[in-house]
């Protein structure tokens, strides 16, 4: 069954540094204090500016651990809580992914997480059996053209959105990522908020005609995004001088948010994949 066409909106609810990845591997002390509140301070605001609209948070397992009250917020509000790691970093190997999700079972049990999106959003087809095993019911961790849905033996792909601009692809193995690969094959990442940092009206008016068309678009957001943390971007001017691609990700795009939520309707992963 194909569900009514919806704006599909996630937060992968992470720290401000984390498009960088040179904070990957300092110690998790070292993280709690480059976050120094910040990411438990947007909640409340960010909450308020979805209102009625429900829609899905991603967590960073190790953020919960700092500020138990996140998931316990989001979910109060009627949101979905999903999983997007315990340390936000790449994963590529399914030892190391299951051993990230063990780090985090507790409040994924706890809160009913059920959806899974892989940092950068890039993993490896070896996530699919070992979501099964561990009771996620999808991931949206590829990115395909708005209305690709893929049963990965009993878990869904729901990829971030991108719009085919030479012919439509059809097969769908993970990994599918934000590369030169995805971009010179004809595909416009629209989902990501890197893209949309760089192109708020294109993608406005993509997500438009996708939902005209009877497709259910995804994109992302981040927290630092919507909310912007204090000392941000200049605490990360470093990260963008080494990496000016980084530089769109430090765009706010509240209004961008807030004029999607005023004209289109949106709905949990959950409760879309709960349609198909
Ligand atoms: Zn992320």
């Amino acid at each position: 069954m194909t569900p009514s066409p919806r704006l599909l909106l996630t937060i992968d609810y992470e720290s401000w540094f984390a498009p960088s990845r040179r904070y990957d591997f300092l110690p998790p002390e070292t993280r709690y204090q480059l976050d120094g509140e910040r990411s438990r301070h947007a909640l409340d605001p960010i909450l308020e500016i979805f209102d009625d609209s429900k829609v899905t948070f991603y967590l960073v397992g190790e953020m919960v651990g700092w500020f138990p009250e996140l998931p316990e917020k989001i979910s109060k509000a009627g949101h979905e809580v999903g999983f997007h790691c315990h340390i936000h970093r790449r994963l590529n190997d399914a030892k190391e992914i299951e051993k990230d999700l063990i780090a985090s079972s507790d409040w994924i049990q706890q809160y009913n997480a059920r959806g899974y999106r892989a940092p950068m959003i890039n993993t490896v087809e070896e996530v699919y059996p070992l979501l099964a095993r561990h009771n996620f019911t999808y991931s949206s961790s590829q990115y395909a053209p708005a209305g690709v849905t893929v049963d990965k033996g009993g878990v869904w792909e729901i990829p971030v959105s991108t719009l085919p601009l030479l012919s439509t692809p059809t097969r769908f193995t993970a990994p599918r990522h934000m590369n030169l690969k995805l971009v010179t094959g004809g595909e416009f990442p629209y989902g990501s908020s890197f893209t949309s940092g760089l192109f708020r009206r294109t993608v406005y008016k993509i997500i438009e005609r996708d939902l005209k068309a009877g497709k259910s678009p995804v994109i992302f957001l981040h927290p630092y995004e919507i909310v912007t943390p204090k000392g941000y971007p200049q605490n990360f001017i470093v990260d963008m001088i080494h990496h000016p691609l980084l530089f769109p990700f430090t765009f706010n795009k509240s209004k961008f948010l807030k004029d999607l939520l005023k004209n289109f309707p949106a709905s949990t992963m959950q409760d879309y994949v709960n349609e198909l």
